[in-house]
């Protein structure tokens, strides 16, 4: 029988912390600034009576982590899943502040999230759950406090709910208060795609990296949310192969590769389940999907994907983290033995919190940009973000993910000296 992971392997803040650990005993990081950095800033814990359709109350639980202000306010989105737990939240969080560094965005980290399943909840409980979270946080968020964003669960009629709730306390008008709006409430063009063109870019420059060519290149995706969809379709477009998809409901397997718009048209446009695609291959559980053959390997869903118990199985030559924490930490020795390119979470989801920046820089100055400025400043920051990874990792030694924190960390620990302690 197959060994089961260790519990500690499964708790994401343990794999953060594990991560953070190896980069900043490289960085040599001293003491105080290793301490202040491993600590979230603050934490809230909100309870949240709802008064649910049936008539009766419910209290949901939330949290909202402030894991860093050193580099600007704090950025993050808020989930809304059933298996959230204060310590994912912390995880998430100091991603985000590692994230934001990497790609030298001015933001700090933060993550939010509700313990809840939106799937079993109306479109009114949604709204009340959102506006009596975010009245709650009134004092935390702010364009120059913490910005919120979508996650998991959430998405821009969230984020209209957040802003429309944070400026009727605030009595004006805030669009700068969350990201990933609606257009037409001051959202940006292209953040709905932003995370799936940064996961593509990222992909792009693997590939001129290792000599690859694009043809053809064969992906597989698990996930067919924001990120997974959005990847999907803009990589075929591009002329990859889409040969393997997942979401909750299982997995499918195409070495002919999929027609990703009806693919999506299926999924999206019908709300029929993934693994049921009429033009599908073999069905396999969206865990599976993971170690068929491929070039690329996109996990876009959620955490502990990829484990120690069976990183030694993925195929693919490339991996790049659509989702936040898909790989623990036990794995990534396993992946390096193996020679996978690593694009870490930090740097490979990180077109999303890129236009996020962009949506607040232009809800601020009133002023819009067109998709194509969008795309093409974004295309630049996940470029050079790459290409300073990739640097970092070969000028001292260590595998990509190490070099995206300790570039993150070193950048996090220079401005924190240069701001000094307050006391
Ligand atoms: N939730 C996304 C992430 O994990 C986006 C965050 C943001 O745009 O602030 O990166």
């Amino acid at each position: 029988m197959a060994a089961v992971a260790t519990p500690n392997e499964l708790n994401v803040y343990e794999s953060a912390e594990a991560r953070f650990e190896v980069a900043a005993d490289k960085l040599g990081l001293e003491e105080g600034l290793y301490k202040y950095l491993k600590y979230p800033n603050k934490e809230i814990t909100v309870y949240i009576p709802v008064a649910l359709d049936n008539g009766h109350f419910e209290v949901f639980v939330g949290y909202r982590v402030h894991h860093s202000i050193v580099r600007g306010p704090c950025k993050g989105g808020i989930r809304f899943a059933p298996d959230v737990t204060l310590d994912e939240i912390r995880a998430l969080a100091a991603w985000m502040t590692w994230k934001c560094a990497v790609v030298n965005i001015p933001f700090g980290g933060a993550k939010g999230g509700v313990i809840c399943d939106p799937s079993k909840l109306s479109n009114g409980e949604l709204e009340r759950i959102t506006r009596r979270y975010t009245a709650e946080l009134t004092e935390w968020i702010g364009p120059e406090r913490d910005v919120p964003a979508p996650d998991l669960g959430t998405n821009e009629q969230t984020m209209a709910w957040v802003m429309d709730t944070y400026s009727m306390h605030v009595r004006h008008t805030t669009t700068a208060v969350v990201t990933g709006k609606p257009l037409d409430l001051g959202g940006s063009h292209g953040r709905k795609e932003a995370t799936g063109r940064g996961v593509m870019i990222s992909c792009d420059k693997a590939l001129t990296k290792l000599g690859v060519k694009r043809d053809g290149c064969r992906v597989i995706i698990q996930g067919f949310g924001n990120v997974g969809s959005v990847s999907a379709l803009l990589m075929h477009r591009a002329g990859y192969k889409i040969v393997g998809v997942a979401d909750i409901h299982g997995g499918l397997y195409n070495e002919k590769g999929f027609n990703v718009p009806a693919l999506l048209d299926w999924v999206y446009a019908q709300g029929k389940p993934l693994p049921e695609f009429p033009a599908g291959g073999t069905k396999l559980s969206a865990q599976e999907v993971l170690f068929q053959t491929c070039d690329i390997l996109v996990p876009a869903a959620v955490e502990n994907q990829i484990t120690s118990q069976n990183a030694r199985r993925v195929q693919a030559r490339i991996l790049c983290e659509g989702a936040n924490g898909p790989t623990t930490a036990p794995a990534d020795a396993i992946l390096e033995q193996k020679g996978v390119f690593v694009i870490p979470d930090i740097l490979g989801n990180a077109g999303g919190v890129t236009v996020s920046y962009f949506e607040w820089v232009q809800d601020r100055q009133g002023f819009f940009w067109r998709e194509g400025e969008v795309n093409e400043r974004l295309q630049d920051v996940m470029e050079h973000s790459f290409d300073e990874v990739v640097r970092y990792a070969e000028a001292h030694g260590v595998n990509n993910r190490i070099a995206a924190y300790m570039l993150a960390i070193d950048r996090v620990a220079f401005a924190l000296k240069l701001r000094g302690i307050y006391a």
